[in-house]
């Protein structure tokens, strides 16, 4: 319930300080610091677009607790290098670079204090992986190193400046690993709406990684403790009929609500209570163990990492795949 309730909340705080930051404190802000005319003028016509100001990245290393200042471009390979297998297609890999490079923009300009004086932090559960070569390069066999680290190189360094924009401006651009075939609308996961280029989008061939099934099973006291341990007031009869039945589906195909016992709740508050790897089940209950057959890897938003992969081993290129992604955007330089 705490972490939900935090979810809410940072919800409601991105909500109101993104009209604020466009609208007044950007531009006050940055004019002030500027002294020549033409420089103030330029700010105000180009608030995002001008790069020098996202030269940098003040990244917070969570196990240290430390900030690091990185040139952006050096710190994307961290992040390609850290979010997406070297393995993939390089088209791919081009795609999650311009991603990332949006993603952390948007952070930048949107952070509203999350991390105190880091833009962003180096988790996946937060903001986006990030790892540095050095270790990046002992996780993989020396024979493939210099190949892999050059595919990552490759894919930040021919993007460079390239970010995914809408109406002029930054996309808050989510990504995942594995859709299932059918990426989800963020009100279905977090609620509230407000980003018209994250719609529900299908793609084929997700099926043939390793990220698009998993099983997870419960005994019935496992469960109830689980469910417990959120809503104390949480009662269910094994016995009784239908006592767990989805009742919903998102147009994403993934559970929108679900009756268990005497509550009802949302896939996504079962994905979060179970530790499912996405919200997209199905239950079945044998005489032990309940079971979830579980499609998809992550909360299906934006970019499928997989469905990247999978579209431009069909000979699609980067801005096909960000097309495909993210609804009525451009691919522009900063
Ligand atoms: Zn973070």
């Amino acid at each position: 319930m705490k972490k939900i309730f935090i979810y809410y909340i940072l919800l409601i705080l991105i909500c109101f300080s993104i009209p604020i930051i466009f609208t007044s404190n950007f531009s006050n802000k940055e004019t002030s610091k500027k002294t020549s005319e033409n420089k103030v003028q330029n700010q105000i016509e180009e608030p995002i677009y001008n790069y020098s100001k996202y030269g940098t990245v003040k990244l917070l290393h969570t196990k240290t607790n430390k900030i690091e200042e990185l040139d952006i471009d050096r710190y994307l390979y961290g992040v390609v290098s850290a979010e997406m297998p070297a393995s993939f297609e390089e088209e791919a890999l081009k795609a999650q670079a311009v991603v990332a490079r949006t993603y952390t923009i948007y952070k930048i300009i949107n952070n509203g204090g999350k991390h105190k004086d880091a833009d962003i932090c180096d988790s996946s559960l937060c903001c986006q992986a990030w790892i540095s070569e050095e270790d990046r390069k002992n996780k993989w066999d020396e024979d493939e190193r210099e190949e892999n680290w050059n595919k990552i190189l490759n894919a930040v360094n021919s993007t460079k400046g390239k970010i995914i924009t809408y109406n002029g401006k930054p996309i808050n651009a989510f990504f995942h690993s594995n859709s299932g075939g059918e990426t989800e609308a963020p009100i279905d996961v977090w609620g509230g709406s407000g980003y018209p280029y994250l719609q529900s989008v299908s793609t084929s061939g997700e099926d043939a990684y390793s990220q698009y099934s998993s099983e997870a099973e419960f005994t019935k006291s496992e469960l109830e403790e689980k469910i417990k341990e959120i809503h104390s007031n949480f009662k269910i009869d094994f016995k009784e009929k239908d006592c767990i039945k989805i009742e919903e589906y998102t147009d994403g195909n993934r559970v929108k609500k679900i009756k268990i016992g005497n509550l009802e709740l949302s896939g996504v508050e079962v994905r979060n209570i179970l530790g499912l790897k996405s919200a997209n089940f199905e239950v079945t209950i044998s005489d032990e163990k309940i079971k979830f057959k579980v499609i998809g890897y992550g909360h299906g938003v934006g970019m499928s990492q997989t469905g990247a992969d999978s579209l431009a081993k069909e000979g699609k290129n980067y801005e096909d795949i960000i097309h495909h992604y993210y609804t009525n955007v451009e691919i522009e330089n900063i």
